[in-house]
């Protein structure tokens, strides 16, 4: 399933003669083709949101791919992820996505020179050889959107594969797994889907595919050998949603085995006030701005912590009940919240990186 549509691809003048844009180009088919020559500072190609969603550059990228996840400010736990900034924007278009403010209106970006992130990646895990490194390239994008095009699931998937002190994560909300399909599994790479009751997905998560569709091909990642992982976030408060989330955790237990789900992690609607003018803007349907919200300790507005507690409360008891052993944690709270729902606290983000990695070796068998 693909309800969007590339309309143009933009090539760098430096690239246009590598083998892989030359690849790429012909998997996208009927697009219109332009040269352009960059600016290096920045890339002056930028247009509308949906014009930059409709289009994606090919380029070259001499800085660094390989960086800490930008987390948030102190008052919240942080799990110490690293990502991977390869592809760069994203095709589907949520109302709360918060690259709208991180990235603009400019177009997706590929990068083509893959040599360098593996030059990267050696230096990277290199250095953490006695510790277990999370990495993902989920958080500039949607991992899998554009694979039929960039073939990040055979790059990543052939990489991550023979590296044992590392897990590697494609966070999506398609069903694009066609790819990672045809792969040999491994038990250190991780799909994960975010998941959200369908009038979530049909109001606010423009082009992702449907709950059903997700579940299913989440199934046939798990009956290929992969991890799996559930991201219940952005968690969105609404009238009926505990039912329907009720409903969404009874659907993905009846599919999905608990025993092949490396972590489920929950948080809650959040997003920079700047973010909130463009939401409106953007999409003046949309009531994921009409919510009684505060700034947070990090400035981001969120739900009064009260209504979060709640909100956690709730999808942390289903899902508890369907897969008790299963690993769940919050992405971005406070200590307080984490002892009010789950019954304890890492207390320090250096805890909760600890906790994470004992239970990536307990998962993988390592020492
Ligand atoms: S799938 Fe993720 S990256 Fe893509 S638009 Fe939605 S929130 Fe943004």
């Amino acid at each position: 399933m693909r309800d969007y549509k590339i309309k143009r691809i933009l090539i760098d003048k430096n690239v246009r003669d590598t083998p892989l844009v030359k690849r790429i180009i012909k998997k996208a088919g009927e697009v219109e083709v332009k040269e352009v020559l960059l600016n290096r500072k920045k890339y002056s190609v930028a247009t509308s949101f949906t014009e930059g969603k409709r289009s994606i550059l090919l380029t070259d990228f001499p800085g660094s791919f390989v960086k800490p996840c930008p987390g948030t400010g102190k008052g919240y736990l942080c799990c110490g992820y690293t990502v991977i900034n390869q592809p760069v924007g994203c095709p589907l278009d949520c109302t709360y996505c918060i690259l709208q403010d991180y990235l603009g209106p400019s177009p997706l970006i590929l990068y083509v020179n893959p040599g360098k992130i593996i030059e990267q990646l050696e230096i990277f895990l290199g250095k953490y050889k006695n510790r277990v490194i999370r990495i993902g390239n989920g958080e500039l994008a949607d991992s899998l959107a554009l694979d039929y095009l960039g073939d990040f699931s055979s790059f990543f998937v052939s990489y991550f594969r023979t590296k044992k002190n590392a897990i590697f994560e494609f966070k999506t909300k398609t069903d694009e797994v066609d790819g990672l399909l045809r792969l040999p599994s491994s038990e250190n790479i991780v799909c994960s889907w975010s998941l959200n009751p369908p009038p979530v997905i049909s109001g606010e998560e423009n082009f992702t595919a449907t709950l059903e569709r997700r579940l299913q091909a989440a199934y046939k990642v798990q009956e290929k050998g992969f991890m799996l992982g559930f991201h219940f976030d952005p968690l969105i408060l609404y009238p009926g949603w505990e039912d329907d989330y009720e409903k969404l955790i009874e659907e993905l237990f009846t599919l999905i085995d608990p025993s092949r789900i490396f972590w489920i992690s929950l948080g809650a609607l959040r997003f920079p006030p700047s973010l909130k003018e463009v939401i409106q803007q953007r999409f003046p349907h949309t009531k994921i701005t009409s919510e009684e919200m505060i700034r947070g300790l990090d400035g981001k507005l969120r739900y009064i912590k009260p209504l979060r507690i709640k909100l956690f409360k709730k999808i942390y008891s289903l899902i508890k009940d369907k897969a008790p052993d299963v690993f769940c944690y919050f992405c971005m709270e406070s200590p307080d919240v984490w002892e009010k729902v789950m019954g304890f606290s890492p207390s320090s983000s250096s805890n909760f990186r600890k906790l994470f990695e004992q239970h990536c070796r307990k998962v993988l068998n390592l020492k």
